[in-house]
């Protein structure tokens, strides 16, 4: 694999590239790090790019372009979803690496950070193709992945199923003896294939969970609360499940199609059992009136939670944002300037790296069951997940108020003081 030195190449327009570097440094800064530890994390360790043929169901060969970045494993194997999506390309890949190395920093997982993905539309994609490019991508991938050396997980466009073919696909390619021993190559399976129980909800879970601690922090009540969410998959699905559980009220929805409102409310639970008969998209849906794109972000509403894509939040929006709390189930949803008219406006950001950490911590409990052959029923999954985010929580509300900065330099802080421990502790090999 080569190596190569990611910050020099900035893209030209804020990027997300750009706005991770921007967080890494305001947040070095303020943690007076060490410049030779600063130079090894300003950089990722290794940058595979593959271009790979698939036969299409009309007997035409394509030919596809995946990625996989891993940022650093000073902590322990890199970590990091896997993302199916047009935008995917080597810089977004870098981006998204990094705060993965942040973001299981702060978690206290013994991981490091790694993302990757292939740049495609999903959409223009039969079952069987999807199936093969996935495929024919792990075989691509090949070692440079493995359970002890980098495990992918799903993103964007990836689920359950997709791991099971990651999985099957990387077994298949092992002698027999040694088939069972990589169970743990990937998470985000499903039950059957290995998957634990409560991945499929641990994002979402952890989101609402931060959401909650937030408000007992401000000694507020979730119930009546009104929220609104970007992106109506995995993660914003689950986020507004949980919430609307507690009593709060979803008033809008936004996804790649377009956008919702009812200000009375939206029923999570039949909304995604439309969104299932309509090919994923929650157009068409006949409780809830369409309102242009544009109008989404500046809804009368008290709680915002981007989960779909980066840089949803820039200055062109930022303005006009009623809620008093941006929860991120997404991976960098607000852009450096953007946060800046926020903090300014006083409203409160749970940053990505706190906020969606239940995935990560979700496949780190698979990860485990795996290795040790063990099988953990729900109630201890979500259990131990809510001991892991409100230990995170706790850690970088008493940052924020010792060292009077925003969550998220402090969650960036606190990420960055340990992977600088380990660094000292452990010297520069040779
Ligand atoms: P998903 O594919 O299940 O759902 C994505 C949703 O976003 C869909 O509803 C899609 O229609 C919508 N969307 C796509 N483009 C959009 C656009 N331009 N405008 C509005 N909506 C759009 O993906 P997911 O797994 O829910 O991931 C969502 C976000 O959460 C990503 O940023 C991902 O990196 C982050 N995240 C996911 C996990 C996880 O466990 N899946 C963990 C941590 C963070």
């Amino acid at each position: 694999m080569t190596t190569v030195l990611t910050t020099k190449k900035r893209p030209s327009k804020q990027g997300m590239l750009d706005n991770v570097m921007r967080q890494f440094n305001n947040a070095a800064d303020i943690v007076g790090l060490n410049p030779n530890i600063r130079k090894i994390l300003e950089v990722t360790n290794n940058e595979l790019v593959v271009h790979f043929p698939v036969r299409m169901d009309d007997g035409e060969v394509e030919i596809f372009t995946g990625y996989r970045v891993q940022h650093n494993n000073a902590l322990g194997p890199y970590k990091g979803g896997l993302r199916y999506h047009p935008t995917v390309d080597i810089d977004a890949a870098r981006a998204l690496a990094m705060w993965m190395t942040w973001k299981t920093s702060l978690a206290g997982l013994p991981y490091g950070g790694a993302k990757g993905g292939i740049q495609l539309d999903p959409t223009k994609y039969s079952q069987d193709e999807l199936q093969r490019i996935t495929r024919r991508f792990t075989y691509a991938l090949g070692d440079n992945i493995g359970p002890e050396l980098d495990i992918p997980a799903p993103d964007v466009n990836t689920n359950s199923q997709t791991m099971a073919w990651i999985l099957d696909t990387y077994m298949s390619t092992k002698s027999p003896n040694e088939r069972s021993k990589n169970l743990h190559v990937v998470t985000g399976k499903p039950i059957g294939a290995g998957g634990s129980e409560g991945r499929d909800r641990a994002t979402g879970y952890g989101v609402f969970l931060t959401i909650k601690f937030w408000a007992e922090h401000k000694k507020l009540e979730l119930k009546n609360k009104k929220f609104i969410v970007q992106g109506f998959g995995n993660v914003g699905y689950w986020a507004a499940h949980f919430l609307s559980k507690e009593g709060a009220i979803l008033t809008a929805v936004q996804d790649a199609y377009g956008s919702l409102y009812n200000e009375k409310g939206i029923c999570p639970e039949h909304l995604l059992d439309y969104t299932k008969a309509n090919k994923g998209s929650i157009i068409g849906y006949s409780r809830a009136g369409n309102i242009e794109n544009s109008e989404f972000f500046g809804l009368e509403c008290d709680i915002c939670i981007p989960a779909a894509l980066g840089n949803q939040i820039t200055v062109d929006n930022a303005p006009v944002i009623k809620a008093s709390l941006i929860a991120e189930g997404a991976n960098g949803p607000t852009d450096v300037k953007a946060e800046e008219i926020l903090l300014d406006r006083g409203i409160d950001i749970i940053p990505d790296i706190l906020c969606n950490a239940g995935g990560v911590i979700g496949s780190y409990f698979e990860w485990l069951q795996n290795r040790n052959g063990e099988i953990w029923d729900l109630k201890e999954v979500l259990e131990r997940l809510e001991r892991k985010m409100k230990e995170s929580f706790n850690k970088v509300a008493h940052k924020t108020k010792t060292q009077k900065i925003d969550m998220r330099t402090a969650a960036f802080v606190i990420a960055i003081e340990r992977l600088e421990e380990t660094y000292v502790q452990r010297g520069i090999f040779p």
